[in-house]
């Protein structure tokens, strides 16, 4: 039987193709380095591995949850949002509870874009902004994100069109690590109002920056709860990948219709684990404080042993990733490649994240210190 159209429509998965090559080296004995993935190495904080154990104790979280979070859960985000960015939301309104942000970015699409409508996405970018696009029946638009402005947009000539809905943005970013300041964040929702766009912000690093740099929240823009939505989540900031909880927050409007979608298709996230990443939210600080400490070390690592190697980086400032141009002459998957074959590290084609992506490589930074040394030492071997 014939699979749907929209399954068909999708662009190859790069990812896939190239998971499926390290698992190869893997059989072959290989002691493949991968720095291909953003998912941390660390652990969970014990806090939040004791809440949920209590929590899952408790009968009451046994039935289904409420769609749209617990109270408790959408008052923590509220509160997390006036502590960290001073922003007042009203968590019965302006707040959502998702099955990880993916989940919620990915339907977004579905409350927003009528077939035929478009969607200005980063490229290079993370995927699922494109992909949630064509799924829904609309058509991705890749707004440049280019080096010269420090992988910002310029929004001056961004190609909006009479179908465009919505503008995708992520800083800290990843793939580029690029970050942006609140100035950008004014430009960004003028343009969606002058243009009458529903501006999305994923903010999933938000807390993961360096050297001073704070990243502001779009919502820190007066007025900016009417044009857009911010995601986040416990994924990257609390070592919770796995336990799958973000939030949505911001436009009443757009999130009372992101709610049509979600409780037609799911029932909400465990309340145990909603309480978990209010204990998260709520535990102490010095998280992540740890947190930014240890991803700065390996960034630095990082950096030296490429501008060691005749890379003239520049640290960034924020997220997980290092972006990096692969030597003239090279492709993206060129080069992965070669790293693959030859020293045994595994890294991302910029490729993967669009057609602008192409001539670059994402380092991740969430293995262990002793492997990324390794590894570095690997490629100093390879290309010293
Ligand atoms: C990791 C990541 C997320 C987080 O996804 P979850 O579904 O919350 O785990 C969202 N956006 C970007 C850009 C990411 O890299």
């Amino acid at each position: 039987m014939r699979v749907a159209r929209r399954i068909e429509s999708l662009p190859p998965y790069l990812f896939a193709a190239l998971d499926a090559k390290l698992e190869a080296k893997r059989a072959e004995g290989v002691d493949v380095i991968s720095l291909g993935v953003g998912d941390p190495d660390l652990p969970t904080p014990p806090h939040v591995v004791e809440a949920m154990r209590e929590a899952v104790l408790d009968p009451t979280t046994h039935r289904y949850p409420s769609y749209v979070g617990s109270p408790a859960f959408r008052r923590a985000v509220a509160a997390f949002y006036a502590r960290r960015f001073g922003v007042e939301l009203d968590p019965d309104t302006q707040v959502m509870a998702l099955i990880g942000s993916k989940e919620g970015i990915g339907h977004i699409a579905f409350a927003y874009l009528d077939p035929g409508d478009e969607a200005l996405v980063p490229d290079p970018g993370y995927p699922v902004y494109g992909v949630s696009t064509r799924l829904a029946g609309g058509t991705p638009v890749p707004l440049p994100m280019l080096p010269e402005r420090g992988f910002l947009p310029d929004l001056g000539s961004a190609p909006v069109g009479e179908r465009t809905k919505v503008l995708w943005l992520n800083f800290p970013s990843n793939p580029t690590a690029a970050v942006a300041d609140l100035g950008f964040f004014e430009e960004a929702v003028a343009f969606c109002r002058r243009h009458d766009l529903l501006l999305l912000h994923d903010a999933a690093y938000s807390e993961i920056t360096f050297d001073g740099y704070v990243a502001p929240s779009v919502l820190q823009v007066p007025g900016a709860s009417e044009v857009a939505v911010e995601f986040g989540s416990t994924s990257k900031l609390y070592n919770m990948t796995g336990w799958r909880i973000g939030w949505a927050v911001g436009s009443a409007e757009a999130l009372r219709a992101l709610a049509v979608i979600k409780t037609n298709l799911d029932s909400g996230q465990f309340t145990a684990v909603q309480r978990a990443a209010i204990a998260a939210l709520e535990g102490p600080p010095e998280h992540l404080e740890r947190l930014r400490e240890t991803y700065r070390r390996r960034r630095d690592l990082v950096v030296e042993a490429l501008n060691g190697l005749g890379w003239s980086l520049a640290p960034p400032r924020g997220s997980c990733y290092v972006w990096v141009p692969v030597p003239d002459g090279e492709t993206s998957a060129g080069f992965a490649d070669r790293l693959l074959d030859e020293a045994g590290v595994f890294v991302a084609p910029g490729s993967g994240y669009g057609e602008r992506g192409e001539g670059y490589v994402r380092i991740s930074l969430t293995v262990p210190d002793d492997r990324l040394a390794e590894a570095m030492d690997r490629l100093a071997r390879l290309l010293g």
